[in-house]
C-alpha cells in the first residue's frame, strides 16, 4: 500500500510563499494497493492535482474509484468539482461514508448543493462521470477490492468518520478532524491499533488546544499520545492550521519527535510506501 499527500491543510486553502513545504491545499490523499487500484480520502482542494497525476499516469486505468469522506466540512469536499476523472463519462466513481450513527444528512445532497447555480457553474447531475453515493451502515467489512476496513465515528462537529484500511499485512489509519476532550477517545486508540501508519489531527499546539474547545480538533500532542498508546509505527502529523507557516511547523515537528520519534507533518507531495 502507498500514500500520498496531496492536501494536508486544514479548513481552508493557503497558497502562501511560506507554506510551501507543508502544503497549502486542504485534506486529501491518495492510497494506491498493490494491484494498481487506488481510492482517495476527502476531496480537499489536493484532488484538483491528484486528479491531473492520474490521468497522466494513465488515462483508462482508472475507470472505477472510490472516494471515501471522512465527513463533508467544506474543506474536505471543496475540491471535487475540480475533480478532471469526474467530468468523464467513463468512469464510475463512488463517494462514500461508512460507519454507524451518522445524521440524517444525506451524501448526494450536500454535492449537489455544493454545485447549485449560486456556487458553481455545472449542477451535480451534469458532471459527466457515473456518480454512486455510498453510505452503508458497517462498521467493519471487506471492500470488493479485498481490502479490509473498519470505520469510527469520533467527536467533531457535525461528527466525523476515522477509517482503518488494512491490505494483507499492511495497516492504514485515516482520523482527522476529531476533538478527543478530556483524556483521549479509546476508540481512536483502538482504531490506531498497530498501524504502520496514522494520520491523525494535529491541528493545534496544546496551547491552542485550551483556547479552542469546541472547535473538533486536536493537538500535536494528542496525536501522539494516540500514536504511543496504539503501538502505531508512523505517525503523520495532519490537518495543518492555516495560520501555521513552514517555519513554525520545522519547529514543533522537532519537539514532537523527541515525544514520538517516528512522528512527521505530513508534507504535500510526500509518498510514503507501508
Ligand atoms: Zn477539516
Ligand atoms: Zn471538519
Amino acid at each position: 500500500m502507498r500514500v500520498t499527500f496531496y492536501g494536508t491543510r486544514g479548513s481552508i486553502p493557503v497558497p502562501d510563499p511560506d507554506f510551501v513545504e507543508f502544503g497549502g491545499n486542504t485534506s486529501c490523499i491518495l492510497v494506491t494497493f498493490s494491484t494498481g487500484r487506488v481510492a482517495i480520502l476527502d476531496a480537499g482542494t489536493g484532488i484538483r492535482k491528484l486528479g491531473n497525476d492520474l490521468l497522466a499516469a494513465s488515462h483508462e486505468q482508472y475507470s472505477e474509484m472510490i472516494i471515501g469522506f471522512s465527513h463533508t466540512h467544506w474543506d474536505h469536499i471543496q475540491g471535487f468539482p475540480f475533480f478532471k476523472l469526474a467530468n468523464d463519462p467513463r468512469r464510475n466513481i463512488t463517494l462514500a461514508i461508512c460507519g454507524k450513527g451518522r445524521g440524517s444528512k444525506d451524501l448526494k445532497s450536500v454535492f449537489a448543493t455544493q454545485m447549485q447555480f449560486d456556487y458553481f457553474p455545472v449542477p451535480l447531475d451534469k458532471i459527466g462521470a457515473q456518480l454512486t453515493f455510498w453510505q452503508p451502515d458497517l462498521t467493519e467489512f471487506v471492500h470488493p477490492m479485498g481490502i479490509e476496513i473498519v470505520a469510527s465515528k469520533h467527536n467533531h462537529p457535525g461528527g466525523a468518520y476515522g477509517y482503518r484500511i488494512t491490505e494483507g499485512d499492511k495497516t492504514l489509519v485515516y482520523c482527522t478532524d476529531v476533538e478527543h476532550g478530556d483524556g483521549l477517545d479509546k476508540n481512536v486508540v483502538a482504531l490506531s491499533r498497530n498501524a504502520d501508519l496514522l494520520i491523525h489531527d494535529a491541528q493545534y499546539t496544546p496551547d491552542e488546544l485550551k483556547e479552542r474547545k469546541g472547535w473538533g480538533h486536536s493537538s500535536w500532542e494528542q496525536a501522539a499520545e494516540v500514536a504511543e498508546r496504539a503501538g502505531a509505527k508512523k505517525l503523520a502529523l495532519f490537518h495543518h492550521d492555516p495560520e501555521h507557516s513552514d517555519n513554525f511547523l520545522f519547529e514543533v515537528e522537532l519537539k514532537v519527535q523527541k515525544t514520538f520519534p517516528m512522528a512527521f507533518y505530513a508534507r504535500e507531495g510526500m509518498t510514503i510506501e507501508l
